[in-house]
């Protein structure tokens, strides 16, 4: 902790103060060694110096104090600056090309079943940016028209979509892309994924699909139809073959993750890679929102389930993107910004045994030609 103005004032004034004891003494001295007439003349000399030195001293203090003031007042704007930025850091994270994706999105798998585009608009009204589709979600045009009616201008929302696997290949991705484009309404997409690395576990020919399906994502992205390129349910051993000739790294990784199935070996291997992961399913699909651990966390911190859950992911450096059919858990999924888990918290949520599984494993999936 640096001085405070006060303190550093009050000392300057004891210094002027030991001057002046020193200056009384030097006089005392000199009394008793000369004349009155020299000591006389030597008083009036002394006090013009000491008065003229206290002038001089006093002078110099307050432009130290106004300079003090201004640092101080400085270093206060700045600490505030600094405090902001790390509040807004929180509700954004940032991919290695710079894209800046939010921290909490609204996921939209079997969202709109009941109540089409309007579950979108009200996603909109709770406050969501991120909306995270794919062309298997059969959702993309109701999302469309829920973007336009909005009147949210386009590049204040944040579209994500994805391409199924039996439509990977060069040109087959690149028509899926123009299908999700046109039923989407835009002419181009922030995020887009290959949802999953195979069609079936005897897909043999996977690898080389992977490798020409990418580089279809890689022109997209260099022609500017797509802001970032990423996976989704892709391991370790799926990437590593991509990366074998990609040109242009993923910058995210979308999987299953929340407390219960944490999948750390991939998220390690991500965070090596500098490949965000992002959490599908982050309440395991409610089915980890009863778990006594994380009930017992949500009373002591008055909140939710389903925050305690969130808010556990986007501490452990992960973007969220949760699903919620009603405007109030739209809300009470955005609201994770005004309380921290501590680290021991973190911990025990990261260690919890396994629970909530999908059971979806992008190695036994089978998924329809
Ligand atoms: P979630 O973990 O988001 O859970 C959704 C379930 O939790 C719903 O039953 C919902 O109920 C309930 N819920 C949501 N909020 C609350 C709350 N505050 N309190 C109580 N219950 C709540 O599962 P999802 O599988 O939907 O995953 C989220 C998104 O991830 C998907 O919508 C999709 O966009 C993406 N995803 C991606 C996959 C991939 O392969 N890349 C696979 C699966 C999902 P209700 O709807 O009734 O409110």
């Amino acid at each position: 902790m640096g001085k405070s103005i006060s303190d550093a004032f009050e000392e300057v004034m004891a210094k002027v103060g030991e001057i002046g004891v020193q200056a009384g003494e030097a006089v005392k001295s000199f009394a008793e060694s000369e004349s009155t007439e020299r000591l006389a003349r030597g008083m009036k000399k002394g006090t013009r110096t000491a008065a003229e030195g206290i002038a001089k001293g006093a002078k110099m203090a307050a432009a130290g104090i106004k300079e003090g003031s201004q640092i101080a007042s400085e270093a206060i704007k700045t600490n505030a600056a600094k405090k902001k930025a790390g509040r807004e850091q929180k509700r954004n994270f940032t991919l290695s090309n710079g894209v800046k994706i939010p921290a909490v999105g609204y996921g939209t798998y079997l969202s709109t079943e009941n109540n089409g585009k309007q579950t979108i608009l009200d996603a909109f009204e709770a406050g969501y940016r991120y909306i995270d589709t794919a062309r298997f979600y059969q959702n993309e045009k109701e999302i469309g028209e829920a973007i336009k009616e909005s009147g949210i201008s386009r590049d204040e929302i944040f579209i994500c979509s994805k391409v199924w696997p039996t439509m990977l290949g060069k040109d087959r991705l690149r028509e899926s892309f123009d299908a999700s484009c046109e039923d989407l309404q835009t002419d181009n997409l922030d995020m887009y994924l290959i949802h999953w690395p195979k069609v079936s576990q005897n897909d043999e020919e996977w690898i080389t699909k992977l490798q020409d399906s990418w580089e279809a994502m890689e022109e997209l992205y260099e022609e500017g139809r797509i802001k970032a390129i990423g996976l989704s349910n892709f391991l370790p051993h799926h990437i590593r073959p991509l990366l074998e000739t990609a040109r242009i790294k993923p910058m995210l990784d979308q999987l299953e993750l929340h407390a219960g199935y944490m999948q750390e070996y991939a998220l390690q291997y991500l965070r090596k890679e500098r490949i965000l992961a992002q959490a599908w399913s982050p309440l395991g699909r409610a089915r980890v929102l009863n778990d006594e651990r994380v009930r017992k966390l949500a009373e002591e911190y008055d909140k939710t389930g389903a925050q305690v859950l969130l808010r556990f992911l986007i501490q452990r450096g992960i973007p969220v993107i949760p699903k919620a059919s009603s405007l109030e858990r739209m809300k009470e999924n955005l609201d994770v910004f005004d309380f921290s888990l501590t680290s021991d918290e973190i911990s025990y949520l990261s260690c919890i045994t396994e629970t909530g599984w999908s059971g979806e494993h992008p190695d036994l999936a089978e998924w329809e030609q």
